[in-house]
């Protein structure tokens, strides 16, 4: 039985469950069976067992298993910096992103030209549904622009301050995953958590990882309470156009 939804996890993010393998075009990727709420959920490791840092994950291996594991939406969990201000703690939906990376490969088609659309990158059903269930779990949820940095270092103050002029939050694993979804023609959606004020904002402080990762973990009961809500809420009678974004998709 295909899934209703697959679950890309972050760090300090996991589901239980039985453990499978899906080979994929880009090598095979470690997932997660699980079921809960009476929905079939496969969840998808980014970083893996060996924690690969943000510039190194295989995002296209990422995407490919979640399609070809017969899911249609894909709810992504991501840590974030705040620009503008959010409560540490606090959800934020992306409708938007921009970036800058430098090395990672962004597309499925690397010898031919296509060129998805990217007029709304989210699918505005899943994020719906999420911001919904987190607004019923007591949650505040910030929407805005998510900007993808390269990594794996954090940001410089004039890096921040550069980054401002386009987003409200920063995060490292973003993109191109938002992008991959599209050409594979997923519904897909970004759960943010607002884990430390971006450097140079006040109150924004030489944070360690670990204590972002800490933070992270500490939400993890949130997060799965929210995707729990919103995978009720997911159906295969969408009016969302994210099936449709890509008519030549060879996935
Ligand atoms: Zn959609």
């Amino acid at each position: 039985m295909d899934p209703d939804l697959a679950v890309i996890g972050g760090v300090g993010f996991a589901l239980k469950g039985q453990a499978d393998e899906v080979e994929t075009p880009y090598g095979k990727v470690p997932v997660v069976h699980s079921n809960f709420v009476g929905k079939e959920i496969v969840f998808i490791s980014r970083h893996g067992d060996n924690h690969l840092p943000p510039h190194k994950v295989n995002y296209r291996a990422i995407i490919s298993a979640a399609r070809i594991s017969g899911a249609r939406a894909v709810i992504s969990t991501n840590t974030v910096g705040s620009m503008a201000g959010h409560p540490m703690g606090s959800i934020f939906l992306p409708s938007d992103f921009a970036e800058f990376t430098k090395s990672r490969p962004n597309t499925f088609f690397e010898e031919r030209a296509v060129h998805v659309d990217m007029g709304c990158p989210y699918c505005p059903h899943l994020r719906r549904s999420l911001i919904e269930a987190a607004g019923s779990l007591g949650q505040t949820v910030g929407e805005g622009v998510y900007v993808c940095a390269e990594g794996p270092h954090l940001e410089s103050p004039a890096q921040i301050r550069m980054m401002r002029l386009f987003g409200d939050v920063v995060g490292m694993t973003g993109y191109p995953e938002v992008v991959l979804a599209r050409e594979a023609r997923l519904c897909y959606a970004s759960l943010c958590i607002v884990t430390n004020p971006a450097a140079g904002m006040i109150g924004g402080s030489n944070l360690a990882i670990s204590e972002i990762t800490d933070l992270m973990r500490k939400n993890q009961e949130i997060v799965a309470e929210i995707i729990k809500l919103a995978a009720q809420e997911i159906s295969d009678e969408r009016s969302c156009g994210c099936r449709y974004a890509l008519e030549d998709a060879v996935l």
